[in-house]
């Protein structure tokens, strides 16, 4: 059987239904791990509730809002700062985040009239952004507080706001991912639909699925505006309130996390006919092809081409600079949902490195079938670990890396292990031509850093060696390189700039002659 039992989990006999080793020419249909399953008693998991998926992962990316938890402070701490969505309004939703803070009294006399204090307290302190998102929690739900029809009075008595209603306590569901799919159907039955936008392409998507975590959504419209289409909404990164309640207006969704989203591309082809279209935004050849993909739907690949071929050739020797140097080195891909395969193919064919592990905190069985299917033969697939299955698996695989997010990268830390928080990044964006760039180097400035030498000394004690000095990155990297490889003029290192969405926020881009009769 390729199912693998942990040490530390035989006291927990069923965790050995959740975790495969890929076996030589495995049938991985009769062996897939469980997954999107409730947690087993016992084993303490890393996910998160199922209101912190509808609020932090796709509700707060929204600019321009006022996000108020309705329940104790303690649910609301995944807002600030940790997740850098960030956007082109001065980050407002990063800044600020509002929490009616409930308490025992409120808990047993009811916090309906503390909320309604609360929603215009907040408005009359920003009274620029005039819309609100109230997210139900564990505490607010269970003494059954009527959220919507307080939201409901306060927009009677103040009609310039509008507030949406997202009901998704921690409880319901046994992950984040649960959140995930009740603010999708929430937002699509409660507001898409109420605004009308002014379309001035003749090819109008929607992004669906892009957070904008440092600044990928604001790389990826770049390519769209290129091709002169009109992105009507993004779902929900620097997205707009009011430009997705205009979603129902696109000619196309076009989605890049499907874990998260895929659910209100659903509603959407089913209610107002709009296709969907699942893309790619990490990794040449996968990004090329979405690109591709979305041309042929429009009839302008011509357009797609002309930028695939610039941002190769301006790009591609710096991707294979990286991936000789990281060649070989063993990965462990432990993200949250989908990219352990958009992810486990490509970062092996592209950067040389390879995938000795894949895990999913909130991953359905869809997306472990996907990503074991793309990943090395002999790579241990989890699903939900624990924290003593991580700790166990990088003592047994001895990875030169972890690509995971802050809690079990803590842990990679204390054990020494290199780890790129790919949740919140570290210096992305990595969507696009040069963001795979930063993955690449991020990953290798992550593995050849002089800090894991210093990591293993104890300085109250032991002398730093002066005469040897330490070894730079750079001699590290290149000690097994090729002659050619180290003689080639053909690679170099990255020469992009830090901040590299500001540029884009002032660019101007071509404006494409229309055809249709719309047009004006
Ligand atoms: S499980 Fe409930 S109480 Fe805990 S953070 Fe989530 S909503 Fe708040």
């Amino acid at each position: 059987m390729p199912n693998h039992e942990f040490e530390c989990s035989k006291c927990i006999p069923e965790r050995k239904l959740h975790a495969v080793l890929k076996g030589p020419g495995e049938d991985l249909t009769s062996a897939l791990p469980l997954g999107y399953l409730s947690t087993i008693p016992g084993s303490i998991s890393e996910r998160g509730c199922a209101y912190c998926g509808a609020k932090h992962v796709i509700g707060t990316p929204m600019k321009d809002v006022i996000h108020i938890s309705h329940g104790p402070i303690g649910c609301t701490y995944d807002t600030w700062q940790t997740k850098r969505y960030i956007s082109d309004n001065d980050n407002f939703q990063l800044k600020y985040t509002f929490a009616t803070n409930m308490k025992e009294k409120n808990v047993i006399f009811g916090a309906e009239k503390m909320l309604k204090q609360n929603i215009k307290e907040a408005f009359k302190a920003f009274p620029k952004i005039k819309r609100m998102t109230i997210y139900q929690t564990c505490a607010s739900a269970l003494i059954g507080d009527d959220i919507n029809a307080v939201a409901g009075e306060v927009m009677e008595e103040m009609p310039d706001v509008d507030i949406f209603v997202c009901n998704s306590p921690g409880f319901k569901g046994p992950s984040q991912s649960g959140g995930h799919h009740t603010i999708n159907i929430a937002w699509m039955k409660d507001k898409v639909g109420q605004v009308e936008p002014k379309i001035t392409s003749d090819y109008v998507i929607n992004y669906v699925g892009e957070y904008n975590i440092q600044g990928d959504q604001e790389v990826m419209v770049d390519y769209f505006k290129r091709m002169g289409i009109q992105v009507l909404s993004t779902f929900t990164g620097n997205g707009s309130y009011d430009d997705l309640r205009a979603m129902h207006r696109a000619q196309l969704n076009v989605l890049e996390c499907a874990r998260s989203a895929e659910y209100i591309c659903n509603e959407l082809r089913v209610k107002y006919g709009i296709p969907r279209l699942d893309i790619d935004g990490f990794g040449f050849e996968p990004l090329s092809g979405s690109l591709r993909k979305i041309g042929l739907f429009f009839g302008i690949e011509d357009r797609a081409l002309k930028i695939i071929e610039e941002e190769t050739a301006r790009w591609k020797p710096e991707l294979d600079w990286y991936r000789e140097r990281l060649r070989g080195k063993k990965i462990c891909l432990w993200p949250g949902g989908s990219k352990l395969w958009h992810w486990a193919h490509v970062i092996h064919e592209e950067m040389g490195v390879e995938v000795v592990s894949v895990y999913t905190k909130f991953g359905h069985q869809g997306d472990m079938e996907k990503g074991i299917a793309r990943c090395e033969e002999s790579a241990l697939a989890i699903d939900d670990p624990n924290e003593l299955e991580t700790i166990e698996a990088m003592m047994k695989l001895k990875p030169d890396i972890i690509l995971t997010g802050k809690r079990p990268g803590e842990v990679a830390k204390k054990i020494r292990v290199p780890y790129l928080n790919i949740h919140a990044y570290h210096n992305g964006p990595w969507k696009g031509y040069e963001g795979w760039v930063r993955l690449a180097r991020d990953i290798y400035n992550a593995i050849y850093s002089p800090i894991h030498q210093l990591a293993y000394l104890d300085i109250s004690r032991d002398e730093i060696a002066t005469d040897k000095g330490f070894m730079t990155q750079r001699l590290a990297s290149d000690a097994n390189l090729s002659k050619e490889a180290l003689s080639s003029t053909n690679m170099r290192e990255y020469t992009g700039i830090y901040d590299n969405i500001a540029y884009l926020r002032t660019k101007t881009y071509p404006v494409f002659e229309r055809k249709t009769a719309a047009a004006v």
